[in-house]
C-alpha cells in the first residue's frame, strides 16, 4: 500500500504502518488525555494523564496488530501465504497473495481476527474488575484498571465493528464463507456478501448525514443528535467500505471471465515464443502449461534476445509471477 512504513517483521511477515495510523494514534492520545481520563480521574496531573494515554494508545495499536496476526497465522495454516500486514485508518489489512481455497478456510481465517479481539476485550474487562476490587489495598492499581478497562471496551468495539456482515469486513467474509459452504458457489456468495457491504456502507452514510445535519434520527431507541466529528468518521467508514465492496465485486467478475475462457480462445495463432515484457504468469498460462514447453524463446520485435527455461521460472516466487516480466527471470 502506498504511504506506508515498515516498522517490524513478525513470524516472517512484514508489519507496515500506513501514515493515516500515525494520525489515529495522536487522535486516540488526545481524546484519552483531554477528555476520557480527566473525566474519570480529575485528581491525575496533566502529565500523568498524557503518559497513561500514550501507553494505552500503544497497547491499542498492539491489539489491532494481534487481530491481524491472528488472520494471517490461520491463513498460513491453510497454505495461503501472507506477505505483509498494513495497519491503516480503519484497522488493518493482511495482504493475502490469493483467495482462500475453501469455504472452511475462509471461515476460520475471517473469524480468527474478531475472536482475538473478543479474547483481549474480555481479558481487559476481567483485569479492570479485579484491579477495582483490589484498589482499597493496592491504590497503585488504579492506572492498571483504567488502561485495562479502556482496552477491554475498545477491543469489543473493534470485534463488533468487524463482524458487521458487509464484505470485505470480517463479518462479510464469514457470511460469504457460509453462503459459499452451503451453496458451493463462490462467485454467487461474493456477490451477495459484497452487495451486503454496499448496503452497510449506505447505512453508515445515513448515520454520517444524520450526525452532520442532525435529523434527530432514532436507532433502536437511541437518540442521535448532531455531532460533526462523529459524522466525518461515519462518512469515512462509508466511503472506504463502499469502495472495497465494489472493488471485490469487480475483481470477482474479472477472475470469473478469465477463469471460464479456454486457453485456446485466448490464443489466436500458434506462437511458441514470447515477447520481451510479457509477465511470467501469462507465459505459464499460455505456453508452459498448455504446450508443456520446457524452454521458450524471448523475442524483441523480430530479434531473439534470449531463452527462458522452466528452471529460470522456478527461481521466481509464485506470488511475483503476475508482476515479473520474463526478461528478469
Ligand atoms: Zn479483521
Amino acid at each position: 500500500m502506498p504511504g506506508s512504513i515498515r516498522v517490524a517483521r513478525l513470524f516472517g511477515i512484514d508489519i507496515n504502518i500506513h501514515i493515516s495510523w500515525i494520525l489515529i494514534f495522536f487522535l486516540v492520545v488526545i481524546s484519552l488525555s483531554e477528555t476520557i481520563y480527566p473525566d474519570q480521574f480529575p485528581q491525575w496531573s496533566r502529565q500523568k494523564s498524557l503518559v497513561v494515554s500514550a501507553v494505552t494508545a500503544l497497547l491499542f495499536f498492539a491489539s489491532v496488530l494481534a487481530h491481524e496476526l491472528a488472520h494471517s497465522l490461520v491463513a498460513r495454516r491453510f497454505r495461503m501465504s501472507v506477505s505483509s500486514i498494513t495497519l491503516f485508518l480503519l484497522g488493518g489489512v493482511a495482504n493475502l497473495t490469493r483467495e482462500p481455497p475453501s469455504a472452511r478456510a475462509e471461515f476460520f481465517m475471517a473469524a480468527a481476527g474478531p475472536f482475538t479481539s473478543v479474547l483481549i476485550g474480555v481479558a481487559g474487562i476481567l483485569v479492570a474488575l479485579s484491579s477495582d476490587a483490589l484498589l482499597p489495598t493496592v491504590p497503585s492499581l488504579q492506572v492498571v484498571g483504567a488502561v485495562a478497562s479502556y482496552l477491554g471496551e475498545i477491543n469489543l468495539v473493534v470485534a463488533a465493528f468487524n463482524l458487521i456482515p458487509g464484505f470485505p469486513l470480517d463479518g462479510g467474509r464469514v457470511l460469504r464463507s457460509a453462503i459459499w459452504g452451503i451453496g458451493g458457489d463462490r462467485t454467487r456468495a461474493t456477490r451477495i456478501a459484497a452487495r451486503g457491504g454496499q448496503l452497510v456502507a449506505g447505512f453508515f452514510l445515513l448515520l454520517a448525514a444524520n450526525f452532520f445535519f442532525g435529523f434527530d434520527l432514532q436507532v433502536f431507541g437511541v437518540e442521535l443528535g448532531p455531532n460533526q466529528v462523529q459524522g466525518l468518521w461515519y462518512g469515512l467508514i462509508a466511503y472506504f467500505l463502499f469502495n472495497a465492496a465494489t472493488q471485490s465485486l469487480q475483481q470477482e467478475r474479472l477472475t470469473n471471465i478469465v477463469g471460464t475462457v479456454r486457453v485456446g480462445q485466448l490464443m489466436t495463432t500458434d506462437v511458441r515464443s514470447t515477447t520481451s515484457g510479457t509477465m511470467i504468469a501469462g507465459l505459464i498460462r499460455d505456453l508452459v502449461l498448455p504446450m508443456n514447453l520446457r524452454a521458450i524463446p524471448v523475442l524483441a520485435g523480430d530479434r531473439l534476445i534470449g531463452l527462458v527455461t522452466i528452471g529460470d521460472l522456478r527461481k521466481v516466487e509464485q506470488d511475483r509471477w503476475s508482476i515479473t516480466p520474463v526478461d528478469e527471470s
